[in-house]
């Protein structure tokens, strides 16, 4: 029954400590916070993108300003000098006005060029993290199913072993194992207590030799249930 308890314990603690385990939580970080910075220009990408419409629509205000002064001057609207004089300086301003909201048009699509490159980077790294968070779960899968077939069988074996045992013996053995770091009963072999690797003095092997077979020994060092064998040395 301890045997089985503790590859039972074994499975639990490879099963809670399985590498792809750590793995899979630390790639989970790295990739919350590649997600957040790519949110990040996305807000930056919309907001460059709603600054260029209105650089656009500028743009477009000013042309369409520009072509009814030309018109009107084709059209031999205007035909005082000071007036066609007036119009030839607001023409001009017209020009350098549109001039510079190109700049600042292309000013603009250069920065949402550079966020998408920058984005593109951020995704490429969230795709490339998800291709191995799936490798790391499959593999994880693997693992815990070989495992939990080997806990299984250990579980179900382990009823008919503690059935044959006395009551208020796996009781004393269960309440050793919960305190003595899960070892409650150990081989008595070669003169030795199995849970605590101390000898044991002849005095007392002769002693648990004139015992009988039924008798409940138990280790004088460490209190824990002493099992003999063939091998005890007795
Ligand atoms: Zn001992």
């Amino acid at each position: 029954m301890q045997e089985l308890d503790s590859r039972v314990d074994q499975l639990r603690h490879q099963r809670a400590k399985l590498p792809e385990l750590a793995e899979i939580a630390e790639l989970t970080g790295k990739r919350t916070d590649v997600d957040n910075l790519a949110r990040d220009v996305r807000i930056t990408i919309d907001d460059l993108t709603v600054e260029q419409k209105k650089v656009d629509l500028d743009v477009e205000a000013v042309k369409t300003r520009r072509k009814r002064d030309r018109d009107r001057m084709d059209q031999g609207l205007i035909t005082n000098p000071k007036d066609l004089e007036r119009m030839g300086h607001e023409l001009e301003s017209l020009e350098r006005r549109i001039g510079s909201l190109e700049d600042d048009e292309l000013e603009v699509m250069e920065k949402i060029e550079e966020a998408q490159r920058e984005l593109a980077g951020y995704e490429a790294l969230v795709a490339e993290t998800d291709e191995r968070l799936a490798v790391l779960a499959v593999a994880r899968d693997e693992k815990l199913a070989v495992i939990d077939e080997e806990l299984q069988r250990h579980e179900a074996a382990r009823g008919p072993v503690a059935e044959g045992l006395p009551e208020d013996l796996v009781k004393l053995y269960l309440r050793l194992r919960a305190s003595k770091g899960g070892v409650g009963a150990a081989a008595l072999r070669a003169r030795e207590c199995g849970g605590c690797r101390l000898s044991l003095d002849s005095v007392e092997l002769s002693r648990i030799k004139g015992l009988p077979e039924d008798e409940v020994v138990r280790c004088e060092e460490c209190d824990r249930i002493l099992v003999r064998t063939s091998e005890s040395g007795l």
